[in-house]
């Protein structure tokens, strides 16, 4: 009896297509001899660059995933800037095809900005075909702050907390540049790809904690991310920044005397950040990086930027994609 009912069992999928493809023919017929169209439909076009926001808040716990960005580029997903907490949840959530992200982009070695880094290696690793060769960007060392290449190396080296990671999945391996942090430092080109792509960097300053500045350009359109900066690398950002398409401000507080007064020693307010914008003639400007008083403040914020900058403003959220290419941006604006 119980072989039996489960060699039914077994067939009933089978029994189902059959009498399902007998019993509605017309869907065949209707494909057979419908006119065949005029105009072939053909797949919408992938603007050069692309940011995905993995996460847009800080350090504090409301609902946004620590500062995180994937830049596409022709559509295909191939830098992750920064990786902070909620990086991995968001990629999941979007689905990101992580097998051409070999580039990584550290502003500095905050939590709120490295904490999802092993995390990203390990989903990087699990969906790859073969071994992958990061290249991997942050800054030098300072006080408390190890120098890039030795936080990784305690990340994932061979005395590292997970030594594993680099052969699980995949035999990977870490080609970390660290970059100059003193502010006279020259911009510096760190990619130069034969597909065009390219990325410069520049040193910022955020209080103690060793910083820089990215610019990622490819086909005449270019993003730069400040990462977190107090206002005296105003101008160094503004260098780097001169005429880009898109700046991605960190915007973690308000105007004095809002937020508490430590923190101007780490953060630019958004007066200063629409100073910023408007000397440096970018075409767009995105704040991320969200506090809690900023993101239930964004009137007020916009208020303050608009004294200086008049190009379009706007709030970055999680899991947005900001396309970067003059048709693009332009039906985004609308
Ligand atoms: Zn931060």
């Amino acid at each position: 009896m119980l072989p039996l009912a489960m060699l039914s069992l077994r067939m009933l999928p089978l029994f189902m297509l059959l009498t399902a493809a007998l019993l509605s023919p017309a869907p065949l017929r209707a494909q057979s001899t419908a006119p065949k169209p005029t105009t072939t439909k053909t797949a919408p076009a992938k603007p050069a660059l692309e940011v995905v926001v993995l996460g847009s808040g800080g350090p504090r716990p409301f609902g946004r995933g620590g500062s995180s960005f994937v830049v596409l580029v022709d559509g295909t997903p191939r830098i992750l800037l920064d990786a902070g907490p909620g990086a991995f949840v968001r990629i999941g959530e979007l689905q990101l095809d992580l097998d051409n992200v070999d580039i990584v982009l550290l502003t500095h070695l905050h939590i709120d900005h490295t904490g999802d880094l092993a995390s990203f290696f390990n989903a990087r690793a699990l969906d790859s075909d073969g071994p992958i060769t990061y290249r991997i960007f942050g800054p030098d060392g300072a006080g408390q702050f190890p120098k890039t290449s030795r936080f990784v190396d305690q990340l994932i080296g061979k005395d590292g907390a997970w030594a594993y990671q680099t052969t699980f999945g995949a035999d990977e391996t870490f080609d970390v540049h660290d970059l100059a942090i003193a502010l006279d430092s020259p911009p510096t080109k760190i990619v130069d790809d034969p597909s065009g792509l390219t990325v410069e960097e520049i040193a910022t300053h955020h209080g103690d904690c060793p910083s820089v500045a990215y610019r990622i350009g490819y086909k005449g359109e270019s993003i730069v991310f400040s990462g977190d900066m107090d206002a005296s690398a105003i101008p160094n950002l503004v260098q780097l920044a001169k005429n880009a398409d898109l700046l991605i401000f960190n915007c973690a507080v308000l105007d004095p005397p809002a937020s508490p007064s430590q923190l101007y020693d780490l953060h630019t307010p958004p007066h200063k950040i629409g100073e910023a914008a408007r000397d440096a003639h970018v075409k767009r400007l995105v704040l991320s990086h969200l506090a809690p008083d900023v993101a239930s403040q964004k009137l007020a914020v916009r208020k303050s930027i608009g004294q200086s900058y008049t190009g379009p403003v706007s709030f970055a959220t999680d899991r947005e994609r900001i396309p970067v290419e003059k048709g693009f941006l332009q039906l985004q604006e609308k």
